[in-house]
């Protein structure tokens, strides 16, 4: 640290040379994540220092987070629950705001466990999930963190995953299956009916990551059925701050039932509530503003315009892809695209070296990913193809 302090001056124009180094999302197709809606920005500013993890301070803040939880309960189709004001959920609908899938996902697959403590059923010496081979790395640190087997199962050739796969390693020391409702690399949704009906017949937990298609799949011409209203569906985790436009860190974890947040709890003695069932102690309650804000701003009719805007781009890349001779894996089901082209290593590093295009590769088999977002236009996705066509005629 410098031993007396820089002027305003000299600082912001480090930070705005520091900023021209980072892309803007300009030619980005590979992130999830985009520019947040400008009511999202202000609302953030507006809450700047209010802090979540001490809810007796920040009323007005715990408010809005309850508000968030509210309408996406309504979106998601989670049940209202009748519950005494001092248990974990305060609204009917249960749930918190998190830092984004991750932290949802570790908290799913703690309530699951910790439900299961509580209820005095014995867990297996190591208990075990049943997660798709497409699961997202977060459930990586799951395994890491909390001791449980993490096991994958195999996908179809639709890039689901196969629920024969899944009963196949599924045992008594299972504790949940994860179902993904837009996976990362593929942007497919799996099979929930028949893993909520695998998850019912054994009696065990089923958690939805709708990190990605939770502000996708509600607002598509024909809905999947991924949310609360699949009987089975214990949790899901879906994110402002992907296509809900908010501001990072905007994550959501909604559980079916109040015993999941009960059995979160830790006791806080020096905080201004007693009890904490969120993984960080501070949050962001700027966040939370973010994402109300942007929600009451769009409404449904806001969000179906910003999914049908990335569909179209989505369709435009696929249907000019194909007359170049390049075909999708598969059709695309939300705004993500893996295109088969030859040497995709290559091709990558080329339309990042050559053009400033910053595209992803899908693990197996290994092919371009790229994410059609509210930050892309019709030009970008033109010129793309245009590059694309360069570097793989080399
Ligand atoms: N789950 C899915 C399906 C995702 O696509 C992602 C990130 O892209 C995550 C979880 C992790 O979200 P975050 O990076 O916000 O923690």
């Amino acid at each position: 640290m410098n031993e007396q302090g820089l002027s305003e001056k000299e600082i912001f124009s480090y930070l705005e040379n520091v900023k021209s180094e980072d892309t803007d999302y300009y030619r980005v197709l590979s992130s999830m994540c985009t520019h947040p809606h400008k009511i999202a920005v202000e609302a953030h500013r507006l809450f700047i220092e209010a802090n979540l993890g001490d809810l007796g301070l920040f009323a007005g803040a715990h408010s809005l987070e309850k508000e968030v939880i509210m309408m996406l309960g309504e979106l998601l189709h989670a049940p209202s629950v009748k519950i005494p004001v001092e248990k974990a959920c305060e609204s009917s609908v249960c749930g918190y705001l998190t830092t984004g899938g991750t932290e949802s996902n570790i908290q799913a697959v703690r309530g699951m466990k910790n439900v299961i403590t509580a209820g005095k059923k014995e867990l297996g010496k190591i208990p075990n999930i049943v997660i798709p081979e497409s699961a997202h790395f977060s459930f990586d640190k799951v395994a890491d963190m909390m001791g449980i087997e993490v096991r994958r199962a195999l996908l179809d050739s639709e890039f689901k995953v196969d629920p024969a796969s899944v009963e196949s390693l599924m045992d008594a020391n299972t504790i949940g299956l994860v179902g993904i409702a837009g996976n990362t690399e593929f942007g497919q949704i799996d099979p929930v009916e028949e893993l909520a009906k695998l998850a019912r017949q054994h009696e065990i937990f089923l958690h939805i990551d709708a990190a990605f298609g939770g502000f996708v799949i509600p607002f598509l011409e024909n809905p999947y059925p991924f949310d609360f209203k699949v009987q089975g569906v214990t949790s899901i985790a879906i994110d402002p701050h992907k296509m809900g436009l908010s501001t990072i860190p905007s994550g959501a974890l909604l559980f079916r039932s109040p015993s999941f947040l009960d059995s979160l709890k830790v006791s806080t003695p020096y905080l201004t509530t007693k009890e904490q069932f969120t993984l960080t102690g501070t949050r962001s309650g700027a966040s939370a503003a973010a994402t109300y804000a942007v929600m009451k701003h769009l409404g449904r009719e806001g969000y179906v315009k910003n999914v049908q805007y990335c569909m179209q781009l989505t369709a435009k890349l696929v249907e000019e892809a194909r007359k170049l001779g390049f075909e999708p894996l598969l059709e695309p089901v939300m705004n993500v695209v893996a295109l088969r082209v030859p040497s995709p290593d290559l091709v990558r590093d080329q339309l990042l070296r050559k053009f400033g295009w910053n595209v992803s590769i899908t693990r197996t088999p290994r092919s371009l990913r790229l994410v059609l977002m509210p930050h892309n236009t019709a030009r970008d996705v033109e010129e793309f193809l245009q590059d694309l066509k360069k570097v793989t005629a080399e």
